[in-house]
Order: C-alpha cells, then sequence, then structure tokens
C-alpha cells in the first residue's frame, strides 16, 4: 500500500501513522520526525531546517522533496509506506507524482484526517513541542489552510482521497482509518 496521509497539525496524523504502519506492515515516513532528527544530529539539513520550524513555516519545496526522494529509494518501501507529513503544498504534490512515475508506482490513497481549530490547538498545546506555542500553532493553521488545504482537491480530482473524521478516541480514529483504507 502506498498511502499519504493528510490533515492539520494536530488532527492526529503521528499517532495514526503508528498504527496504520504497523497494521499494513509499511514503513512510516514523517518529514517532520527526519527533520527533528536532523535536528537534534546537529546536520546542515538540520540547521536550515530549524529556522524555519520554530516559525511555524514550511522548509522550502527544494529541500523538502530531496530528501524525500532519497528517503523513497531506500529498499524498505518496495511493498509501500506511509508518508506522513508530505506533501505539504501542491509543488511537492506534483513532485511526489514525478518521483513515483519514474518508478511505475503510483500513489493508492491520500487519507484525509478532519478536526477542528479549537480541538487542534488545545492537542497541540497539551503536547508542549517547543514549536508548539499558541502564536506558532496559529500560524502553522493558516499555512496549512493556505498551502496545504489545495492538495486536497489535488487528490480529489485524481480520485484516491478518502476523509474520515480526526475526532474521538484514539482507538475510534484508528478503527475508521483502517475500515476506510480496506475498502
Ligand atoms: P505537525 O505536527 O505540526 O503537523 P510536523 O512534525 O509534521 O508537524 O512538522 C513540523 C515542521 O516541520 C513543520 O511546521 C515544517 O516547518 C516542517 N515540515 C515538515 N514536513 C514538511 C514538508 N512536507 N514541507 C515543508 N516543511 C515541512
Amino acid at each position: 500500500m502506498r498511502l499519504v496521509l493528510v490533515g492539520p497539525p494536530g488532527a492526529g496524523k503521528g499517532t495514526q501513522a503508528e498504527f496504520i504502519s504497523a497494521h499494513f506492515a509499511i514503513p512510516h515516513i514523517s518529514t517532520g520526525d527526519i527533520f527533528r532528527a536532523n535536528l537534534s544530529a546537529g546536520t546542515p539539513l538540520g540547521l536550515e531546517a530549524k529556522g524555519y520550524m520554530d516559525k511555524g513555516d514550511l522548509v522550502p519545496d527544494s529541500l523538502t522533496t530531496a530528501m524525500v526522494k532519497d528517503r523513497l529509494q531506500q529498499g524498505d518501501v518496495a511493498n509501500g509506506f506511509l508518508l506522513d507529513g508530505f506533501p505539504r503544498t501542491t509543488g511537492q504534490a506534483e513532485a511526489l507524482d514525478g518521483i513515483l512515475r519514474e518508478i511505475n508506482t503510483p500513489l493508492e490513497v491520500v487519507l484525509e484526517m478532519q478536526a477542528d481549530e479549537d480541538e487542534i490547538v488545545g492537542r497541540l498545546l497539551a503536547r508542549g513541542r517547543s514549536d508548539d506555542s499558541e502564536e506558532v500553532i496559529r500560524h502553522r493553521l493558516k499555512v496549512y489552510a493556505e498551502q496545504t488545504a489545495p492538495i486536497i482537491s489535488y487528490y480529489k480530482n485524481s480520485g484516491i482521497l478518502r476523509t474520515i473524521n480526526g475526532l474521538g478516541s484514539v482507538a475510534e480514529v484508528t478503527e475508521r482509518a483502517i475500515s476506510a483504507l480496506s475498502r
């Protein structure tokens, strides 16, 4: 299964991604996690990404796309993958299509997780990551609406979009996700 999870920050993508990747035995690839790992290792990529992440801005497409292309060339994605947090712009979505076309393995499903803004802000404040101050959260939500939400119509047009409600207990949402993906 070649799958993308999309939804606003705080919709629960990372949590559900763990369950979904275990269920389908595919690697969970989170661009946010890869950036944070580079940051703690002090790599040039991490240092470059830091300024954007701290402000809640997107890291430029060129950097992000090159990083994902590299990741998708590793052997463990032969049976599929779950991308979490990528693509986040239409440019990234087009680049991903290009990368997958080259290896003749098109994307199969894009799962959209919906959650309303008040719930999201509450969850992110409770999470308390360093880029989770209320001001940065509001900015990330604005960036989501402006730059990421357009990829939802992009995938709707290509007929691979499935949408679930991200509110409820973790187990309830996992059940919705697995059943939406098993249809
Ligand atoms: P969230 O939990 O808010 O969805 P992530 O862990 O997915 O956050 O990402 C944290 C930060 O990493 C983002 O605010 C952004 O700066 C950067 N980032 C992650 N994925 C991407 C991407 N696909 N394109 C650009 N920037 C990204």
